[in-house]
């Protein structure tokens, strides 16, 4: 019995089964082309066969048998609308065969173009092309598509044979050849497959056909696709739909081309219409890279006027109705144009913002959308550094600027290589001539990137910018020998592990480290934000532990310090030295010589720190280090500090060798040095108290907390709040004026989550230390879990690290209980968090719905966070997001 279930969506001129809001079932690709189909826009028929059945396939292996009589009455419909048929020697219709998931995977996937060509087949084409040349390059073309997707061959080996006729033959272009020379090329193609595969090159269109679609399904589960996937956090479970378009030509004579327009420019957000193109060419030359194209503008003037002027037309029409910038394929064949595809186009973070703000001004889009529309990791762009403008560099290449930003690498040419430095901590850039979609992990590990040849739409280009990575592309002077390790350009060599900066804001190249500056903060940008803070409920403040970062943190619109690790400040000059001498001090009398020394220095730090911060809270954490940080190793630190000490080397050494921990970010630390010697906790409070009094004193506002570190007992607490309170006292008496402060805690261990409730007796304010939390939570040490935390993401055991994106399971039902039970204590009761997650978005996120007040993240993220707070307020609002919608 046939399912109700229908598998094959159609579209051609005026006509669509679909329409955008499938994209669940048509893809992005599907859904766009059957939209534009329903708004009359020329697209070429086509039918589109569901996403819900790649899963099934790659699961059973096998279609149901439905939908091979679903494909052929809608092969018909295609036959009829373009008078032509499958398989026809005399008017042959040809199809492409591309893939499409629900999100867009550029350059992930596989297109197969010109497929129903065969012996036969190509004289029909002939016939109607009156041009021979024409009919074989597609010929070849197919063949070494089919060959690369369907027989997993690469392009290699086909690329190969081409270019060595093309260089006896001394052409540029494939389409430069002759067409005996074609022809003789689609014979070799075919003799590699059955030379490689053992099976002859299929002629039959229906097994082609057949070949092709089960090929798209497929291509799901390759490892870039899987990679991609994951790097932008797209769900396995989408699978892709696959399209089946009757082929136009962009290949038919120097009055055809192909080319990809953008209604926007993607890199700054101008609004102005982009893109490249090329003359008698088929579309995968343009992204594949291999002939650099033109800018759409020289479209504008000359016999190609009238294709510009329908193409910004439509370009127009699209984007109001999508209401985002478009990515758009197009081709015209012979003065017609048609549309192969549009979708949302991928934007840097500077156009992100840009393209948003100015759609609210032109109506487009609401506040609320704008502010929904902006990824807030890609507000990490704004803040790109670039080239000093006035430091002296040597520019070996130039190329296109293709995402912009400024990075400083070690030369790599491979992606393997790329993968396999990063991950000792090297800083790559990755040079090659062109990227496939198999370099992909390579650009992923790179800081940026550089092709010596294709576009702005190559796929190098449209990769990188996705990825807000710096990136040139074309830089021609550039020759590039992967295999040697070196580049030449301009009568220089750069061998592999040279140092190169990359500027893809000028599509330099330069030898070296050049030196980086901070872009000026656009008024976009300030719109944008100030449309989010009105509308977020969360509090962002920042971990700051120096006046400068303070002040810069400020300028990324901090409101105060969520966290000042005190120890910090003691790695400067020779503070380290009064640090050592008051941790292996043998007995209270020497701790209390080193603290003394410690006092004025630690003073002078909170006094800048709290003048920075005027009028905001600034959260001041007790010393909380794990002992080992500060510990003197080398035979040279003993020897100093057993000088400073006066002590003899030997029982200095004695004395370390006692403090050595087996497990230090288990030990002695947090407010267990404080338990043990409160004369520590004395010391830090009296400066504190101090710096807030003397900046009151100058007529400033000092807002202070003093927060204990990773306490697990409400009695640690209580003990340490009694030190502060007592001091804080002392201090006010002597200064003879008093300043508000708060006592509270960090919420950092499993225990003190369980006894919220106690420990808010004690508490002002909690503050989640998420990562000692994630560390005692999962059972597993922060500084060893890079050894197998990455495999457990690879492997799908765990989804994101949890030591950058929260665990909302484990580590989040920790903090929904801590927060529960503190505020049904203290109701007042003010809750942050100063882990890194702080300043992730997701975890922003997942903070707003827990009903903290604020979160804390390096200065800065601290953009990223009010814009992820402002998002999480307009969901719980219900605000819809319309971008969602769109294609
Ligand atoms: C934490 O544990 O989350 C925290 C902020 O403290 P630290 O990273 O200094 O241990
Ligand atoms: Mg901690």
């Amino acid at each position: 019995m046939p399912s109700l279930e229908r598998f094959v969506y159609y579209f051609g001129p005026g006509r669509a089964d679909g329409s955008a809001a499938m994209r669940d079932v048509l893809g992005g690709k599907g859904a766009g082309l059957a939209e534009m189909a329903n708004l009359g826009l020329p697209v070429p028929p086509g039918f589109t066969i569901s996403a819900k059945l790649c899963l099934r396939y790659l699961e059973d292996g096998t279609f149901p048998d439905e939908l091979r009589e679903e494909v052929a009455r809608h092969l018909k419909h295609v036959e009829q609308a373009t008078e032509r048929r499958f398989g026809d020697p005399a008017r042959p219709l040809l199809v492409s065969v591309r893939s499409g998931a629900a999100v867009s995977m550029p350059g992930m996937m596989e297109t197969i173009l010109n497929l129903g060509l065969n012996d036969d087949t190509v004289q029909g084409l002939i016939a109607g092309s009156g041009n021979p040349t024409f009919a074989y390059d597609s010929y070849r073309r197919f063949v070494m598509m089919y060959g690369d997707v369907v027989f997993d061959l690469g392009k290699e080996p086909f690329e190969e044979v081409l270019e060595a006729l093309k260089r006896r033959r001394k052409v540029t272009r494939g389409i430069d050849l002759s067409s005996e020379d074609l022809k003789a090329l689609v014979r070799e193609y075919k003799a590699i497959v059955q030379a490689r595969c053992g099976v002859p090159f299929p002629d039959d269109p229906s097994a082609q056909l057949w070949g092709a679609i089960e090929a798209v399904f497929k291509s799901w589960r390759t490892r870039r696709a899987i990679d991609y996937r994951r790097v932008h956090g797209i769900p396995d479970e989408l699978g892709t739909a696959v399209n089946i378009v009757a082929m136009v030509y962009g290949n038919l004579g120097e009055d055809c081309g192909t080319g990809v327009a953008f209604t926007r420019d993607c890199r700054t957000g101008e609004r102005e219409l982009n893109g490249d193109f090329l003359l008698n060419a088929q579309g995968e030359d343009v992204v594949s890279g291999a002939r650099t194209p033109d800018s759409i503008a020289k479209l504008k003037r000359g016999k190609f006027a009238k294709i510009y002027r329908d193409l910004d037309t439509m370009a127009e029409k699209l984007e109001r109705h999508f209401k985002d910038v478009q990515d758009i394929e197009f081709t015209f064949e012979h003065g017609r144009l048609y549309i192969l595809q549009t979708r949302r186009a991928q934007r840097t973070g500077l156009a992100a913002v840009r393209v948003a703000v100015e759609m609210v001004a032109e109506g487009l889009i609401t506040e609320d959308e704008a502010v929904q529309r902006v990824p807030p990791q890609d507000l990490d762009q704004v803040f790109h550094p670039m080239v000093d403008p006035r430091a002296s560099v040597t520019i070996v290449a130039k190329g296109l600027p293709a995402s912009p930003g400024a990075a400083i690498g070690e030369a790599v040419f491979d992606a393997d290589q790329a993968e396999a430095l990063a991950k000792k901590g090297h800083k790559v850039i990755l040079v090659r001539p062109e990227t496939s979609p198999e370099d992909f992990h390579g650009i992923v590990a790179a800081q940026a990137v550089v092709t010596s040849r294709g576009g702005m739409t190559s796929h190098a280009a449209i990769v990188a910018r996705g990825m807000g990575k710096t990136c040139v592309v074309g830089a021609k002077e550039i020759e590039v020998d992967p295999v040697a390790g070196r580049f030449r350009a301009n009568g220089r060599v750069v061998k592999r592990g040279q140092i190169l900066t990359v500027d893809g804001t000028t599509g330099h190249v330069i030898l070296g480290a050049a030196k980086l500056v901070l872009p000026k903060i656009g008024t976009h940008y300030e719109q944008l934000m100030r449309w989010a803070d009105a509308r977020r409920r969360l509090r962002v403040r920042t971990n700051a532990d120096t006046p400068a970062d303070a002040r810069r943190a400020r300028e990324f619109g901090a409101e105060g310090i969520g966290l000042c690790r005190t120890e910090h400040m003691f790695f400067e000059g020779d503070r380290i030295t009064a640090m050592r001498e008051m941790i292996v001090a043998p007995d209270e009398a020497g701790r209390r010589r080193a603290l003394a020394q410690l006092l004025p220095m630690q003073r002078t730090d909170f006094e800048g720190i709290f003048e920075a911060m005027v009028g905001y809270p600034v959260t001041i954490r007790l010393l909380d280090p794990p002992l080992h940080e500060f510990l003197p190793h080398t035979k040279q630190e003993l020897a100093g500090l057993a000088k400073a000490m006066k002590l003899p080397l030997r029982r200095l050494k004695a004395l370390v060798d006692g403090l050595e921990e087996a497990n230090p970010m288990l030990g002695h630390r947090g407010c267990r040095l404080g338990i043990t010697y409160p004369e520590i906790t004395e010391m830090q409070a009296r400066a504190i108290f101090e710096a807030a009094c003397r900046v009151v004193a100058r007529g400033k506002k000092a807002v202070v907390e003093v927060m204990i570190p990773l306490v697990a007992i409400a009695e640690e607490l209580r003990r340490q709040a009694a030190i502060v309170r007592r001091v804080a006292q002392e201090v006010f008496h002597a200064e003879g004026r008093a300043v508000p402060y708060l006592v509270g805690t960090m919420i950092e261990l499993p225990r003190a989550a369980l006894t919220a409730d106690d420990i808010a007796r004690e508490a002002e304010f909690f503050s989640f230390g998420t990562n000692d939390l994630t560390q005692t939570t999962f059972g597993l040490s922060r500084d060893d879990a890079g050894r197998f935390l990455p495999f457990y993401v690879e492997a799908g055991i765990l989804k994101d690290d949890p030591f950058q994106v929260l665990d909302q399971d484990g580590v989040g039902r920790l903090i929904e209980m801590a927060v529960k039970l503190g505020r049904g204590t203290r109701n007042e009761l003010k809750v942050g968090i100063c882990g890194e997650h702080g300043g992730e978005p997701s975890s922003v996120k997942f903070c707003h719905h827990a009903g903290l007040n604020y979160v804390s993240c390096s200065p800065f993220r601290v953009p990223i966070a009010r814009l992820a707070a402002a998002q999480a307020a307009l969901e719980e609002a219900g605000v819809i997001n319309r971008t969602k919608a769109t294609v």
